[in-house]
């Protein structure tokens, strides 16, 4: 524990690298709040190209995100959905994830400007809350003090062919290739960004689940949370909270 009286696990990594679904479920046994930080950079993208704003005006992006109000609830409904995205009020929980969006939205989380507006908002969810953070930057930049980190990564192939079945699964058409190369550029723009580059923190523990299933993942960060928090990690009920 630091000085902070709430409790933050940061899990950052690659695309579908499992840090989502890794997130969720740690903090549904820790009783903890989940954020997943990467939905505020989806909204952003969908807010540009929804109101045809050059995705390449770094200027006219960085006020966008300044401007439009991110809020993100419990579902609220049962479609599979685990968190409501609004942007000014529009649920966008779906359309954030659609192919399109994986195609801009990391031109416009290299923008510094953005970065910054989305940082200040995640920093204060970080300090307030017993809660588990998911992205690419929670270790390095925006909770480099958290109480533990983790970084998950597996082969591009893995990650991509888990993207596939999840975008099947919706109905979006779209081929394996297409994943794979869409994902293949969004690893090489997130990791050599100038601002905030993904990349494990010095003390993140790293966790490769190109083999784990998901049962396995769970249960081996939950023994580093264990033996890293100790009693801070007793697991409660699950946290419905919206965050902001
Ligand atoms: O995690 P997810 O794939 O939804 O994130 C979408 C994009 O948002 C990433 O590819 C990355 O460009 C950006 N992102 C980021 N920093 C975070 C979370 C996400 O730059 N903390």
């Amino acid at each position: 524990m630091t000085a902070r009286n709430t409790v933050c696990i940061a899990i950052d990594g690659e695309a579908a690298s499992g840090k989502s679904t890794l997130g969720r479920l740690l903090a549904g046994k820790l009783g903890y709040l989940y954020f997943d930080t990467g939905v505020m950079y989806r909204a952003v993208a969908w807010a540009a190209l929804q109101r045809a704003i050059d995705i390449h005006d770094e200027q006219a992006v960085t006020e966008l995100a300044a401007q439009i109000n991110i809020q993100i609830t419990p579902p609220g409904c049962d479609d599979g959905r685990h968190y409501s995205v609004f942007v000014d009020g529009v649920d966008v929980s779906w359309a954030i994830r659609e192919p399109a969006v994986d195609k801009v939205v990391s031109i416009v989380a290299a923008y510094p400007g953005v970065r910054q507006v989305l940082k200040g908002h995640q920093r204060q969810i970080g300090l307030t809350h017993n809660v588990v953070m998911v992205g690419r930057d929670i270790g390095t930049e925006v909770m480099p003090d958290a109480d533990l980190k983790i970084y998950l990564r597996a082969p591009v192939e893995e990650r991509a062919r888990r993207r596939y079945l999840e975008l099947q699964a919706r109905g979006e058409e779209v081929s394996y290739e297409e994943v794979l190369n869409s994902m293949r550029q969004r690893d090489y723009q997130d990791s050599h960004r100038a601002v905030a580059p993904l990349r494990a923190a010095d003390d993140a523990i790293v966790i490769d689940t190109g083999h784990l299933s998901v049962e396995e993942m769970v249960t081996r960060a939950l023994k580093i949370v264990r033996s890293k928090l100790g009693e801070h990690s007793s697991v409660t009920s699950c946290t419905d909270s919206p965050i902001r």
